[in-house]
């Protein structure tokens, strides 16, 4: 079993397994972040995650959620359209994500 070292705002550095992570991915914009309950204090943390922070995380076994802005932010939205690149991106981590589970 992976350990993964998260840092809690009260507690400092604590130690994780991957269940006891979600990594969370916007389809719109393409940000990411992960949440975890800290084991110490049963805080609630949430943290934006790089790219390759969110590859690091799936290839440990931790499970992503894909998530979609709400349809009415849909207008305001700011950044470049999605590219094939990132469609790859997104083909590469949910497969990874299948991989996981079949385990
Ligand atoms: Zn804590």
């Amino acid at each position: 079993m992976t350990t993964i070292r998260a840092n809690c705002p009260s507690c400092g550095d604590v130690q994780l397994t991957a269940e006891d992570l979600t990594v969370r991915v916007c389809a719109d914009d393409e940000r990411g972040s992960y949440c975890f309950r800290c084991p110490d204090c049963q805080r609630a943390v949430a943290k934006e995650a790089s790219r390759r922070i969110v590859d690091l995380l799936v290839s440990s076994g931790v499970r992503m959620q894909v998530w979609r802005l709400p349809a009415e932010l849909g207008e305001s939205r700011v950044g470049p359209p999605l590219t094939p690149d990132d469609l790859l991106w997104f083909e590469d981590v949910a497969a990874q994500v299948r991989r996981s589970l079949n385990r």
